[in-house]
């Protein structure tokens, strides 16, 4: 009896607020650009009326997909590059990103100021025989959080504050434990030290990435009888001495690359749930790295196979097919100096006009999973009163990662395809989002309006210059 009350209530209001906003749409048009700016914000902004917070309580949260916009208005795709960190210096890292993140003048010519993240690690065991870099160096020299196995600082303050800058947003396991003597060099104490030393800094990536050969035995997530070749991974078999899923999930890791390969370039839904050996569950995410020409694998994880893995037509079609791709690379891995010739900075270019075109939004790749996550999953309600609409996000309930109350940062780029967007508020947890990070849309391709939480703001600043004492 009680429930019936509560829904006849309920439908009351909707039904009174329908009639309201109907006689005001034929009242008055309101003009809608891309780039609205609210003349002023009315003081309903922060004072959300007892009738709506009642109405929106009381309406189901809900996720009609058709209503949210795939991706960031004007976009029609999301591209991630993953870069894993391989034999690469402090310097190279810092020669590239400065031209692949920033708009400074670089020797390769102008920044291109796209948001692309890399990986980085915290040890270097590896026996790797040749050199790294164009001034020699060996594998000792590779960026990293401590000096060899010994838990002496190298890179630690640069990886950290490259981390809180956005140009890392992957950890590449712990450190290179290739081995070709096949000496096991990684233990779980290596582990226990690396999240302690990775907490005091601030270092907390989401994202996790597998490397290399079977001496990597801190990889975890395709163990699978029927497919030996990955029975060395050993990251999440609580049996094992190298054991340390318990702390790198319950540090932050949300996403990981379980070492399977993809030929496949783009998805629908980048993200599938992956079951691990001591019972947790955390995020998979697929990876584009190789071809398969003539029955073999081609990998395609090179900077000199940026032209073979970005070509116009793939990018055509990501748009037209409107998905995500996530393209691996290794992008500081060769020791001939700027990673880069003329022909990948064509391929990178013809990356950037795809974004200037509004038609593929390039994302570091802790960004592009946590938006396909927030898309797929969030939770919300909406409620019509008074000639305007209010849509209150309440949840992610993800299915995997439990349900939680959103940040800002996590909920930046949903987009609602609404009738009016100019009387529709946006609510989290039923606090109003603050008008300078909505944005309004006029109508996009398929003739609809829309209303969404802004992305994150470009950021050109050349960090390698913005770096102060252990920040
Ligand atoms: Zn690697």
């Amino acid at each position: 009896m009680k429930k019936l009350q509560l829904t006849l209530i309920v439908l009351i209001i909707l039904l009174t607020s329908a009639l309201i906003m109907a006689k005001s749409r034929l009242g008055k048009i309101e003009p809608i650009s891309a780039s609205h700016t609210p003349s002023k914000i009315e003081s309903t902004e922060h004072q959300i009326p007892e009738a709506v917070k009642l109405a929106l309580e009381k309406a189901a949260p809900t996720n009609p997909t058709q209503q949210l916009r795939k991706f960031p208005f004007p976009y029609d795709a999301m591209l991630a590059i993953s870069s894993d960190i391989d034999l690469t210096t402090l310097e190279e890292f810092e020669a590239y990103h400065r031209f692949l993140n920033t708009k400074e003048v670089t020797p390769a010519g102008p920044g291109l100021g796209l948001d692309i993240g890399d990986s980085a690690w915290l040890y270097i065991a590896s026996d790797y025989p040749e050199k790294i870099d164009q001034e020699g160096h060996s594998i000792e020299y590779s960026m990293s959080f401590f000096q060899g196995l010994d838990p002496s600082l190298k890179d630690a303050d640069k990886i950290s504050h490259y981390f809180k800058v956005g140009w890392i947003d992957s950890l590449h396991t712990f450190g290179d434990f290739s081995r070709n003597d096949r000496r096991i060099l990684f233990t779980r104490d290596l582990a226990i030290a690396a999240w302690k030393a990775m907490n005091q800094r601030g270092f907390k990536p989401k994202v996790w990435i597998n490397h290399g050969s079977e001496t990597n035995v801190q990889n975890f997530g395709a163990y699978n009888p029927k497919r030996p070749f990955f029975n060395y991974q050993a990251g999440d078999d609580p049996k094992s001495r190298f054991y340390h899923t318990d702390l790198t999930l319950g540090n932050g890791i949300r996403y990981v690359w379980n070492s399977i390969g993809m030929n496949q370039f783009s998805y629908d839904d980048p993200l599938f749930p992956l079951k691990l050996r001591d019972g947790q569950q955390v995020w998979g995410f697929y990876r584009y790295t190789h071809e398969i020409v003539k029955g073999k694998y081609q990998w395609t994880w090179e900077t000199h196979e940026l032209p073979h893995q970005l070509t116009n037509q793939r990018l055509q079609q990501l748009v037209q097919e409107r998905k995500y791709s996530i393209v691996t690379q290794h992008l500081g891995k060769g020791n001939e100096g700027f990673p880069f010739n003329p022909t990948d900075i064509q391929t990178l270019r013809l990356l950037k006009s795809y974004q200037d075109e509004g038609k593929i939004l390039v994302a570091r790749t802790v960004r592009l999973l946590d938006y396909a996550r927030t898309w797929k999953y969030v939770r919300y309600a909406m409620a019509s009163v008074d000639g305007k609409t209010y849509i209150n996000i309440r949840a992610i309930k993800d299915p995997v990662l439990g349900s939680t109350t959103p940040s800002l940062d996590e909920i930046r780029g949903l987009t609602f395809y609404v009738d009016d967007p100019d009387h529709t508020r946006l609510l989290l947890n039923l606090t109003p989002i603050p008008e300078n990070e909505i944005q309004r849309n006029s109508v996009d391709k398929e003739g609809k309006k829309s209303i969404g939480v802004r992305w994150f703001q470009p950021d050109f600043t050349d960090y390698t210059k913005t770096q102060r004492n252990g920040v």
